[in-house]
Order: structure tokens, then C-alpha cells, then sequence
């Protein structure tokens, strides 16, 4: 409904803009409204009758919408400052009163003319303008032209005043939007540098880093703070707002326009010097973002949040204003490359699981090995007991495959992709530049991973890398090609969902893959959840949210589970190990144990794969010889 309401708004507006400023001409020269004697002037003014009338009604809607059903979203709590429906409700009634007297002008000069004889235009029938003008055929001709001058006088200054008004309210979004959406970012995935003409060298001469006071801020972040319509579709979407975590999208915005408007540009004095973590926002209300980026996809307006809050937590960390959970993983990132703290040669272990290790060989790329893939395998994957299971199902299936693959080992440092979402960017690039170090001593052409967050970090963080996919990309390939075909699966009356890892799906956009594959096992069934591709809900596991217990009313994985169960599945597929964790253990939280299952794609794909291997049980994965799937990668 809003959002009909509002095409039909903009389209009345963008219909009426001649007329209007034709009146305003109107009142200083007689004669500038000759457009309308024009027989395209004549089919223009009958459009802009309906035209007035349709915005009219729309704000007779939008007022009910506002004061009677008052939509859940655009309630404010008070933690978060103050509605803004009477400023809603005064602009709505100013443009009402805007239309109303264009229409009665309109009726009232008709009326007017056709009293004295003269042949006067016609009003669209059941126009506002054509209604009124039924009302006025009882009155005097002198109170027909005073209504003419009157509403007249009361169009004109209604206008003026609204053009004077409307920097100071919501409405200033009609103008600032058409600039924000205009140098909106478009690279998703990506987060803006530390600071914008900058080489990642010149970082350490920057005397503070992020934001801690508002202008610190780029001037196109302070643009989409006037640019924001309120709509609150970006905190209806938000996990951590739907969790009861203390942060929501559209009051970051909306607090800080009412700081621009408290302090800039015409009332009081400039304050700025005053640390924004802790007089607008709270240091909780930062750290609870998962950067899934399901705001900003949803933002009508292409508003940025995911690189404010990196910017804020920047700041943040530079003030070592840091959470005493996340200081372990992060002192641990710096002496070991791993959140865990655990030693760097134990990074492959999990190549050494016994049946594994009987079946397959993972060459380890250490300069005197060679390969022509390297399969990243990032932090989790490597240590995590239970995500190892990733690590050696994608090995096998990337072997089965043929692809002619290696890993770094101990030489793999975490990807970095959550240490620079939190806001370390200098840890952040002590990580890359080690890994890119690797990752050129090892020859390598291409790229797989089986972690989207790390295969976010390859594509868009680091620079001049092999090409990167992601291991679902491949297998999808080899599906099409014929390479991979599967076994149906066992007990068909199991009912599957996908669940869109976030850095997979929105921030890269990968849906149909995932879902591909899982269409090509025979008797799998699968059902779509209501929040899908991209408008899937965050399992909760992106930015360092492993190591970080905010306060939240529930866990936004068990919501997903949940949503999960309403679709009518019994095991989530995922494609991405901190999604796995989440989810498993939301499982268990949700009471859905032994009712419901999570799975990692590439375990699911290598549990139902028809695999060459069977036939030739000795062959290892350095030996396979290279798929046709793997060698047309990228195409
Ligand atoms: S990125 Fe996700 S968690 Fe962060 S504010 Fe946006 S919707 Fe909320
Ligand atoms: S940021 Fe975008 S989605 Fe959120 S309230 Fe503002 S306009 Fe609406």
C-alpha cells in the first residue's frame, strides 16, 4: 500500500510540476498560463485534474495509514528518541491543502468564465477539480472570483512555504534522494577504505582512523542521513532488530539527522568534537551488526549502513574501545593468523582424519609442490572440529572432480574478512598481505573455497588474485556438464530448504547455484522459505559474532530454524560453515532436535554423489586427472 501510495504520489508530482509553476507565473504576468489554450495544453490541464485528485486521495490515505493503522514499523521506541508522525502528518496536510486549492482554482476559474459567457475549458469528469466546480454553480459570480483570487493566494504561499519548509523535515528526502541514489554505491561485498584517495600504505599516517565525531563522516554518508524517507523497511528486515538486539537501521539514520538538524546548518552553533558512541549511539547498538546487508537491500533509497557501522567500529577500535570477548580471538589473529589461537601448523590437520587420509592426498603448496587450484580453506573450516567435515568433503568432491588442487597449510592465514567488518582494518591487511604472499609463492591459477566469507574477502578485499569461486559454482558446473550426477536420496520423505548464506547470496549474488544443485539429486524435495534469496534472514554469523554475545531477546538462527520449520523442511542446506555452526546449534536451542537437521552443501553433495572414485578406489587427488568442469572454471 505505502508503496503504491508513493508511485502514485511522485507520478502526480512529476504530472503537476508545469501546472504549478505555470500558476505561479500566473500571478506576476497574466497570460503565462497560454499553455492551456493549446489543445496539448487542454489534454494537460484535464490530466492534471486527475493528477491533483489522485494525490489528494493519497494523502487522505497516507494520514489514515499513519494515525489509524499505524504500521508496527514506524513506531519509534523511545530509546530511540522521538516519531516523526506529526511531521508526517503536517506535510501530508500541506500538500492536501495544496491540492485542494489548485482544484478549486481550477473549478473556480471554469465557473467564473462560463458565468460571463465565455467558452471555458472543461474540468475531467469526477475530478476533484470538476466536483468542486458542481458546488460552486449556486454561488454569486463575486464569490466565485473571490474563491478564484482566495485559492489562488492560498496555492501560491501553500508552495512557497512548502519549498522553504522542507529542508527542515523528512520531505527534504524528495531532493537529497536524487543525489544519494545517484552516487549510491553499487560494488556490494566491498567496504569503503579507512579514507577515500588514500594507498593502503599511507594508512599508518592518518592520526585517527573511522568515525568518531559526526564529520567524520563522508559527506556522501551525511547525504543519506537528510536522504532517508523513514519508511523503516530497512529495520522490518534487519536480524538484529528482529531479535531484540539494540540496533536498528533506521534510527542509526534517523538519530543522526536529528544531530544534523540540532546542530547544522542554521540552528546553534556547530558541536562537533562530541563522540558520537556514547551521546547517539551506544557501543552495543554497533557491535550488533552482522553486515548481512539485508538494510541496505531493502532500502528503496540505496542508503549505505554496512560501511557507517565499519567506519564507527574503526573508530571504535582506534579509541581501543573494543568488546572483552572479542580481545582473545583478535590478540590471536595477530600471533597465530587464527581466531582460535591454536598453532599454525595445525592448520591441516584435517587432512589427517584416518579415513580421509587412507582415501585421499591434499598436496600442501609449499613452493616445491605445485597446483593449478588452491582450495582456501579459512579458519574455521581449518580448526573447528566439526566444520572440518566441510574441509574434507569439498577436498574429496573438488578431487572426484578432477580439479588438480592444493592447500596453503600452515602458510594460510584467516582471510580477514571479519577482522576488517570489525573495524581492525590494520590487522585486516597484515592478514591479506601474508596470505597474498602465499597464494603467489604457490603458482596457483584459480581459486575455490567452501566459505563465502572467505571467498567475499578473495573477490573484493584483496587485489590481484586468481580468479575466485566459490565451491558451489563449481560443483553447478560440473551438474551441467554432466560431470557430477547423484544417487537419489534415501529416505524421500525428507523436505529440504536452501538458507542463503549472506555473504554468498546477497553480497555476491549467488542464488541459483545452491539451488541448482540441490534440484539435480533425484527425490529431493525442496521448499522455499518465506525470507529467500535476497531477502534472506542472517543465521547470525557474520562479523566476528562467533567470539561476541550481544544482548538479544532470542538467537537469529533459532528465528531461521523456525522459519525453516514453517516452510515445511526438515533440513536446512547451507553453503557456508559459520552458517552451519549457527545453525546446528539453533537447532538445538529451538527444541528441533532430532525433528530437524542442517547440512553443508558440499557434505550433502558429496554424501549423494556417483562418484568415479568407486571404480577407481586408489586414485588420490593429486593424481586425478583435471575435469573438463574443472577446467572450463570461470567461463
Ligand atoms: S547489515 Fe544486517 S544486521 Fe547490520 S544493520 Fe543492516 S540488516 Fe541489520
Ligand atoms: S534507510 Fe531506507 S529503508 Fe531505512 S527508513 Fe530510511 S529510507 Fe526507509
Amino acid at each position: 500500500m505505502a508503496g503504491i501510495v508513493h508511485i502514485l504520489i511522485f507520478a502526480g508530482f512529476i504530472v503537476l510540476a508545469v501546472h504549478t509553476f505555470s500558476l505561479l507565473g500566473l500571478g506576476t504576468a497574466a497570460g503565462t498560463d497560454s499553455v492551456s489554450s493549446a489543445a496539448i495544453g487542454r489534454t494537460y490541464d484535464l490530466v492534471t485534474n486527475y493528477a491533483a485528485t489522485v494525490v489528494f486521495l493519497c494523502m487522505i490515505v497516507a494520514a489514515v495509514r499513519r494515525l489509524v493503522f499505524k504500521p508496527a514499523r514506524y513506531a519509534v521506541p523511545p530509546r530511540y528518541g522521538k516519531a516523526h508522525t506529526a511531521d508526517a502528518i503536517f506535510l501530508l496536510a500541506l500538500i492536501a491543502v495544496l491540492m485542494f486549492a489548485e482544484s478549486l482554482f481550477e473549478a473556480s476559474k471554469v465557473a467564473y468564465l462560463a458565468r460571463h459567457g465565455h467558452t471555458a475549458q472543461s474540468l475531467a469528469t469526477l475530478s476533484l477539480p470538476w466536483l468542486l466546480g458542481k458546488s460552486l454553480v449556486s454561488l454569486s459570480p463575486q464569490t466565485v472570483w473571490n474563491l478564484y483570487l482566495t485559492s489562488y493566494l492560498i496555492q501560491a504561499l501553500t508552495f512557497y512555504f512548502l519549498l522553504c519548509y522542507r529542508p527542515f523535515g523528512i520531505q527534504f528526502h524528495v531532493e537529497t534522494s536524487l543525489f544519494g541514489v545517484y552516487f549510491a554505491k553499487l560494488d556490494r561485498g566491498t567496504v569503503k577504505p579507512v579514507k577515500w584517495g588514500l594507498t593502503p600504505d599511507q594508512i599508518d599516517q592518518v592520526k585517527s582512523i573511522g568515525v568518531k565525531t559526526f564529520t567524520d563522516f563522508t559527506w556522501k554518508h551525511m547525504l543519506d542521513f537528510y536522504s532517508c524517507a523513514d519508511c523503516g523497511r530497512c529495520s522490518d528486515k534487519c536480524p538484529a532488530n528482529a531479535v531484540g538486539r539494540p540496533l536498528s537501521p533506521r534510527f542509526l539514520t534517523t538519530k543522526a539527522r536529528d544531530y544534523c538538524f540540532q546542530h547544522y546548518p542554521v540552528f546553534g552553533k556547530a558541536q562537533n568534537g562530541q563522540p558520537l558512541i556514547g551521546t547517539i549511539y551506544s557501543d552495543d547498538e554497533i557491535w550488533s551488526c552482522t553486515t548481512c546487508g539485508a538494510c541496505e537491500e531493502e532500502c528503496p533509497l540505496l542508503i549505505e549502513y554496512i560501511d557507517k557501522i565499519v567506519d564507527l567500529r574503526r573508530g571504535m577500535v582506534d579509541d581501543g574501545n573494543v568488546p572483552k570477548s572479542l580481545q582473545k580471538p583478535l590478540k590471536a589473529l595477530k600471533s597465530r593468523g587464527n581466531p582460535y589461537g591454536k598453532m599454525e601448523k595445525k592448520r591441516a590437520e584435517w587432512t589427517k582424519e584416518k579415513d580421509f587420509q587412507n582415501a585421499y592426498e591434499v598436496k600442501v603448496l609449499d613452493g616445491s609442490t605445485r597446483a593449478d587450484t588452491l582450495f582456501f580453506v579459512d579458519s574455521i573450516t581449518s580448526y573447528d572440529d566439526r566444520m572440518q567435515a566441510i574441509g574434507r568433503a569439498t577436498a574429496r568432491v573438488l578431487a572426484d572432480v578432477g580439479e588438480n588442487f592444493g592447500i596453503l597449510g600452515a602458510a594460510e592465514k584467516d582471510s580477514g574478512h571479519e577482522v576488517r567488518r570489525f573495524g581492525e582494518e590494520t590487522l585486516f591487511m597484515a592478514l591479506r598481505d601474508q596470505n597474498l604472499e602465499a597464494i603467489r609463492e604457490s603458482g596457483v591459477t584459480r581459486i575455490v573455497t567452501a566459505d563465502p566469507h572467505a571467498y567475499n574477502a578473495l573477490r573484493h578485499d584483496y587485489l590481484d588474485v586468481p580468479s575466485v569461486e566459490h565451491v558451489s559454482q563449481v560443483i553447478a558446473r560440473c551438474v551441467r556438464t554432466g560431470q557430477i550426477k547423484f544417487d537419489p536420496v534415501a529416505n524421500t520423505s525428507d523436505v529440504y530448504t536452501y538458507h542463503d548464506p549472506c555473504y554468498l547470496g546477497r553480497h555476491n549474488e549467488i542464488y541459483e547455484e545452491p539451488r541448482a544443485v540441490l534440484d539435480a539429486i533425484p527425490g529431493l524435495k525442496r521448499v522455499e522459505m518465506k525470507r529467500s534469496r535476497d531477502r534472506s534472514f542472517c543465521c547470525g554469523g557474520g562479523g566476528l559474532m562467533l567470539f561476541y554475545e550481544p544482548k538479544e531477546e532470542q538467537r537469529m538462527g533459532v528465528v531461521r530454524a523456525k522459519m525453516a520449520a514453517e516452510a515445511g523442511a526438515n533440513v536446512i542446506v547451507t553453503a557456508c560453515p559459520f552458517c552451519m555452526v549457527n545453525m546446528e546449534d539453533a537447532i538445538k536451542v529451538a527444541g528441533l532436535e532430532g525433528k530437524m537437521t542442517a547440512i553443508d552443501l558440499v557434505e550433502l553433495v558429496d554424501r549423494q554423489m556417483l562418484r568415479r572414485r568407486a571404480e577407481q578406489p586408489a586414485a588420490s587427488a593429486a593424481l586425478a586427472p583435471e575435469s573438463d568442469c574443472a577446467r572450463s572454471s570461470l567461463a
